[in-house]
């Protein structure tokens, strides 16, 4: 079965981590600052804070922008669960606004409407790699006084006229996962331009703890250079250097990464626009994705069967499809907050059609050719 995705890791990376290895322990962290630059470097974005997920680097966000009990925070359904969850780890409230259904990003209109005295910020997704309309969202915020933090977490090296997403906002989050355009195996980036969010991050990451005499609240006696002060709550959210070393080595591929995978999405969009059954991803215009994902809306009438029968067929063909995702609210936890199915409905129908079909670079073109044999012939 051809999975819808997996890393990239060659013998160099191995070499950088083993390196590491047999550096042995030091507590400084070369790798871990070589990393952050590299990350600073590619976005332009002044400050790169890494952490040991994706999500930490989400919770990370939240905190530092001073989400609290009961401030609410925008973002789509179509997403990981680690978007919302992140508001809810500070006691905010995640408002969920429906999504175009030509782009399956956050509707800039819908997102407006969701808008109250009690709404803080706009967390955009920018969902399978194509941005956020960000124009309109950062238009909406500034209007409302809103914080924007984009979970980047698909979209490393995409661009909206021109500029990197993740850095329109306050503040960006990258991941590291092994499905990632990039992988540490577990890993992430708080990406900013913000001082102030980035001290706190740091912080945040590190049990609220800090070495730095200016950040102390306490002057230590003359000679105690050991001293340091926890100056507020924070948590073990580090990377490693070991993660660190795989991310630097990774870094030096992301632009053959993201060359193959946009050759491999113009392939797809050829093979699959002639197929009247499918849908193929729009991308709007100004957008140049970095193509996270590959989604195909799939329409049942016209194949004479649903979703669920197309993913079994798939599957059986050695086609490793998926669903990225269901929205975030369909689950026991949040319908046990009180969120309520029928609230979103193109993000519904998105789900109900949609599959993620096997897209990564180190996929052959023979493997793509296969993918593209096996979702043709499903319409004979
Ligand atoms: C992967 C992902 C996350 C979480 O990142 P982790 O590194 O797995 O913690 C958050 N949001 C989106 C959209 C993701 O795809």
């Amino acid at each position: 079965m051809i999975p819808y995705s997996d890393c990239y890791i060659d013998e160099e990376d191995m070499r950088e981590v083993e390196e590491v290895l047999r550096k042995g322990y030091v507590s400084s962290t070369p790798k871990i600052h070589e990393f952050e630059d590299a990350i600073a470097k590619f976005t332009g974005a002044k400050y790169a804070i890494s952490l040991n997920s994706g999500t930490s680097a989400l919770h990370a966000c939240m905190f530092a922008i001073g989400i609290g009990q009961g401030d609410e925070v925008i973002t789509s359904p179509i997403t990981f669960a680690a978007t919302s969850n992140s508001v809810l780890y500070c006691g905010g409230k995640p408002v969920f606004a429906d999504i175009d259904a030509k782009t399956y990003n956050l509707d800039p209109a819908v997102a407006a409407e969701k808008i109250n005295g009690r709404t803080k910020a706009i967390a955009p997704v920018h969902y399978t790699g194509q941005p956020c309309d960000m124009d309109r969202l950062m238009k909406i915020a500034k209007e409302n006084g809103l914080k924007v933090i984009e979970d980047a977490a698909h979209s490393l090296g995409a661009t909206y006229k021109g500029k990197l997403a993740g850095t329109f906002g306050d503040a960006g989050m990258l991941s590291f996962h092994p499905v990632k355009h990039i992988t540490t195996y577990e890993g992430g980036m708080v990406i900013t331009n913000d001082k102030e969010i980035c001290d706190k991050v740091r912080l945040f990451r590190s049990h609220g703890i800090t070495r730095d005499r200016a950040q102390m609240k306490y002057t230590p006696n003359e000679g105690e250079e050991w001293a340091g002060d926890q100056v507020m709550l924070g948590y073990n959210y580090r990377m490693t250097d070991l993660q660190a070393a795989l991310g630097v080595s990774q870094m030096k591929k992301l632009p053959k990464f993201l060359k193959t995978r946009r050759e491999y999405a113009a392939i797809y969009n050829e093979a699959f626009s002639k197929l009247d059954f499918v849908t193929v991803p729009y991308q709007l215009p100004g957008t140049d994705s970095s193509w996270h994902l590959y989604i195909l809306k799939f329409n049942a009438k016209k194949l004479g069967f649903g979703r669920a029968e197309t993913f079994a067929k798939l599957r059986k063909a050695g086609v490793g499809v998926w669903v990225h995702y269901p929205p975030v609210y369909y689950s026991t936890y949040y319908q046990g907050l009180g969120y309520k199915k029928g609230s979103c409905k193109n993000a519904e129908g998105l789900y109900d059609s949609m599959l993620t079909i096997p897209f990564y670079p180190k996929m052959s073109r023979d493997d793509l050719d296969f993918v593209i044999k096996a979702i043709s012939s499903l319409g004979r």
